[in-house]
């Protein structure tokens, strides 16, 4: 058995570019050409196995990959749906591809709310997810289940409502339609199974999620710097977002003054500069950060 860990990714689609860039962010090295089905990462005992992203979850319980980057809708649907509990689960959440699965129906047809479903039909290729929602509800719908173009359904007469994933809102507001119930909302994320990896493996998925961890935390993160009246510094810090022990500074031949330099790892929005400077702060520096480790 090879000792290179084995990350099963979306080939290509709406989780594929994203993923693609985080683990580039993380440091791995590798180009994904042509159609080959693995990808050597170059600098790292890693390999990338590129599919569909519906055959993830099943890939990662099955050992043929070891971890995956998949939607959380697409996960949980196969942990609804497969035979016999699915042996993976979510390790990290990884904030990108968000979307929610939501109930949407004709503005003009007989169901507006959940409250009118009883009794009605609902398409979807959810089906696993659909029903843990009406039986949670205590609801009895017909659930018609469909392989894609669920948006068609009520138009063409086989559905009065869909189930279906919306990021923006486009395609149900172009085929009519509008969500009145979100009933999972999703995001990408990395998942793994209970089986024991080689110390070799175990080794480098630690390095890795502790990569991912930097990556994600860097993202929304800023270094701010900047010279405040000695007088403030309690009240400037208050204001930073998300940042614990700043650095203070004197300030060469300027007694009143002290520099202040601090990690936020909150956005910092134009309000808190606007605030920062009506408390007397000057020469303000908000600098992106590209990696964290703590
Ligand atoms: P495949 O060919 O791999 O089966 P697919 O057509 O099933 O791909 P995509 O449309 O590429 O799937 O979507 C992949 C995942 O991206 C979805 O399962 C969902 O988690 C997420 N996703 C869906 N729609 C959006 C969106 N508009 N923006 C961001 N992420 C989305
Ligand atoms: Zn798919």
């Amino acid at each position: 058995m090879s000792d290179r860990l084995r990350i099963a990714l979306q080939k290509k689609g709406r989780l594929a570019e994203d993923s693609f860039d985080l683990l580039k962010k993380c440091g791995l090295r590798f180009s994904i050409r042509g159609g080959g089905l693995l990808a050597r990462v170059k600098n790292m005992p890693i390999d990338l196995l590129l599919v569909r992203d519906d055959d993830i979850p099943s890939f990662v319980a099955n050992n043929a990959a070891d971890i995956g980057i998949v939607g959380e809708n697409v996960l949980v649907e196969e942990q609804l749906t497969v035979q016999s509990k699915l042996d993976a689960d979510i390790a990290m959440r990884l904030g990108f591809s968000r979307c929610k699965l939501c109930l949407a129906a004709s503005d003009t047809g007989k169901v507006q709310s959940s409250a009118d479903l009883n009794g009605t039909r609902i398409a979807t290729t959810y089906p696993g997810v659909t029903a843990r929602y009406l039986s949670e509800n205590h609801i009895k719908a017909t659930l018609v289940e469909m392989k894609g173009a669920v948006e068609l359904a009520p138009s063409i007469g086989i559905a009065e409502s869909i189930c279906d994933l919306v990021s923006s809102g486009a395609t149900l507001e172009a085929n009519g339609l509008t969500a009145f119930e979100t009933i999972l909302e999703s995001e990408a994320v990395l998942i793994r199974s209970e089986r024991s990896l080689s110390a070799e493996k175990a080794d480098i998925l630690d390095k890795l999620m502790n990569r991912i961890d930097g990556v994600l935390k860097s993202k929304d993160s800023k270094y701010i710097m900047l010279n405040a009246p000695k007088s403030a510094v309690a009240k400037i810090t208050n204001l930073l977002p998300g940042s614990d022990a700043p650095t203070i500074m004197p300030l060469a031949g300027q007694d009143d003054l002290v520099a202040i330099q601090a990690v936020c790892t909150e956005t910092v929005f134009w309000e808190t500069l606007e605030g920062l400077k009506a408390l007397g702060a000057r020469a303000i520096l908000v600098l992106p950060i590209e990696k964290m480790m703590s």
